[in-house]
């Protein structure tokens, strides 16, 4: 088979792609799929690809498993137009898919098919369904209209409405070896060392990886850092420090504190240098004498906060949850030996 056969799947996911076209071929896809795995692995990139070949016009006649790209539905597909595809995500800034969104999709299925044999609806991600969107959904998974495909994805499952994930059928999206992953980031010009502490950070998922270090992730670490220890010693003060954090992406903040604590944790039972995800901690902090209950809690705090923003919790005041998580960081680190 040539590279060319696998043009639109990132090549740890041949085999998937693989299994996936033979089921179709041989039993039919379920109506609804939910693809879970990771963040930066290439759920939304399979689902779309899916997609492109359950309507391309062609694909039957030919036997093919891949999209043609040359039929009218391929053509539309790649002008982003296709009649018979449709995309629902959250469409403003409290990052919730609310009923109004799921009101369209359900509107958009009780049409027929324009130009294909099927219609396609890719919805991401799932967890952020608000209760009502939720339910407005339900009935089109228990009883899909006509012949209909749903692609939904999600990183949380656990954060899925319970009554949505039983009426999908699971596919899930395995983290490349890390070999593999290398490969592909050098491939994608990556300096090997520089693509190994990526996928570190990133649960060893190789897109997430690679944009980490095209948007230079790691100088951002740095300079935060290094404001976390100034802060720490006193050399700048809370407002200051919470008006320079408060323009970065708060998620990105909350998870590399997170993986912060958590190195911290490593290093005060003794973990070296390559056993963290942020070696230049070390440096900064002296993790022997930190308290490991108080910094479990902190630990705690970070992640189930972070939790709450990524399935669409609007409540939190970004400058009071800044102000707060650094004086409890402060108490940690300047007053090791106290409770
Ligand atoms: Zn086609």
């Amino acid at each position: 088979m040539s590279d060319s056969h696998w043009s639109h799947v990132y090549p740890w996911q041949s085999d998937l792609w693989d299994s996936l076209i033979k089921r179709h071929q041989q039993q039919g896809l379920p109506h609804a799929l939910m693809l879970t795995g990771v963040e930066g692995i290439g759920k939304h990139a399979l689902a779309l690809e899916t997609a492109r070949w359950l309507l391309c016009t062609r694909r039957i006649e030919q036997h093919a498993n891949v999209a043609c790209g040359e039929c009218h539905s391929c053509r539309l597909w790649q002008a982003g137009n296709h009649p018979d595809f449709m995309e629902c995500q959250p469409e403003d800034d409290s990052r919730q898919i609310r009923i109004d969104g799921v009101r369209k999709l359900n509107e958009f299925l009780m049409q027929t098919p324009q130009i294909s044999r099927c219609q396609v609806v890719s919805l991401h991600p799932v967890e952020v369904l608000n209760g009502n969107a939720a339910n407005a959904l339900l009935k089109t998974l228990e009883e899909p209209p006509g012949e209909s495909f749903l692609l939904l994805e999600t990183e949380r499952l656990g954060s899925v409405m319970p009554t949505i994930r039983s009426r999908c059928q699971r596919l899930t999206l395995a983290t490349p070896s890390p070999q593999q992953s290398l490969d592909w980031m050098q491939a994608n010009g990556c300096d090997p060392l520089v693509a190994e502490q990526a996928l570190r950070m990133n649960q060893m998922a190789p897109i997430a990886a690679l944009a980490w270090v095209q948007q230079q992730r790691h100088e951002q670490h740095n300079h935060w850092l290094q404001q976390l220890q100034q802060w720490s010693n006193g050399s700048l003060p809370l407002d200051a420090m919470v008006a320079i954090w408060k323009k970065d992406e708060l998620t990105g903040i909350l998870s590399w504190l997170g993986q912060l604590s958590a190195d911290l944790m490593r290093a005060h039972m003794g973990a070296d240098h390559s056993q963290l995800l942020e070696p230049a901690i070390l440096g900064c902090f002296d993790a022997s004498t930190l308290q490991p209950a108080k910094l479990i809690a902190l630990h705690d705090r970070i992640n189930s906060t972070l939790g709450q923003i990524q399935s669409g919790a609007s409540y939190f005041n970004r400058q009071l949850l800044l102000e707060s998580l650094m004086i409890e960081w402060q108490t940690l680190v300047t007053n090791p030996g106290r409770d």
